[in-house]
């Protein structure tokens, strides 16, 4: 699909629940990239330090423990048919890690440093032969700041908590609009505000605000915006 294109790497981030996942997964589909959900990857981390009491009974984390603990982590990828499964040591947990436990303590758990080193460190070797799609919250500022093609999704606070219960709906899992919401807005407080590579538009990202689009068209202004780029290298 790619023979005659340049391989790319393609950032883009934005707010918990904008929709910038699904938009880059299919982005990755349409044009034959590998693509890596990076939120997956502090998710299985956060998985891991509640599994092993390192998550407090007042969710705050016990941070020299997760340290001690990183190299015992293991995070992989597996490709399944059309969907993407994340393993951590060899288990399967994907449907563990999207749990509202696990969105609960997961931005608290993303802030501890070294815990963002090591994740940087894994995606910026997972992008090494570019030909990829990756979402996140950092990936246009720290972990590809070289990136050819970056985006900044967005949307109010509102459509995102309504997205994220039609989701957890979707999959059997009972929540409240209200719960959901309060949710959204402290991930995003504590992502903007943490010290290390905190969530902000790089300069020169594309910024979409998708809270009246249809995903038909926020698919179609994404590849659009590839395919710009491409014909601009
Ligand atoms: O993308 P998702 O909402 O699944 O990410 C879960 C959490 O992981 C975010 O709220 C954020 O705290 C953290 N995260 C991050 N940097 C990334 C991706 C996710 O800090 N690149």
């Amino acid at each position: 699909m790619n023979s005659h294109k340049p391989l790319i790497t393609i950032a883009i981030d934005g707010y918990s629940s904008s929709g910038k996942s699904s938009m880059a997964r299919q982005l990755a589909k349409n044009i034959g990239y590998r693509y890596i959900d990076s939120g997956a990857m502090y998710r299985a981390v956060a998985l891991y330090a509640m599994r092993h009491g390192m998550i407090l009974p007042d969710m705050s984390v016990d941070t020299n423990a997760i340290i001690e603990a990183l190299p015992n982590i293991h995070i992989d990828f597996a490709v399944n048919g059309s969907s993407q499964t994340t393993l951590l040591n060899g288990e399967d947990v994907e449907s563990d890690i999207r749990t509202m436990a696990v969105s609960e303590c997961v931005s608290p758990v993303a802030a501890i440093p070294a815990v963002r080193h090591a994740l940087v460190a894994m995606q910026q070797r997972m992008g090494v032969e570019k030909g990829i799609v990756m979402d996140g919250r950092d990936i246009g500022t720290t972990v590809f700041p070289d990136a050819e093609m970056k985006v900044f999704v967005t949307a109010s606070p509102q459509t995102r908590a309504q997205r994220r219960v039609a989701e957890l709906i979707e999959k059997g899992v009972a929540a409240s609009f209200e719960e959901v919401l309060s949710n959204v807005i402290n991930r995003d407080h504590i992502d903007e505000t943490r010290s290390e590579s905190p969530l902000r538009r790089a300069d020169d990202a594309h910024l979409l605000d998708n809270s009246t689009m249809s995903i038909e068209s926020q698919n179609q202004w994404l590849l659009d915006v590839y395919n710009n780029t491409i014909g601009h290298l």
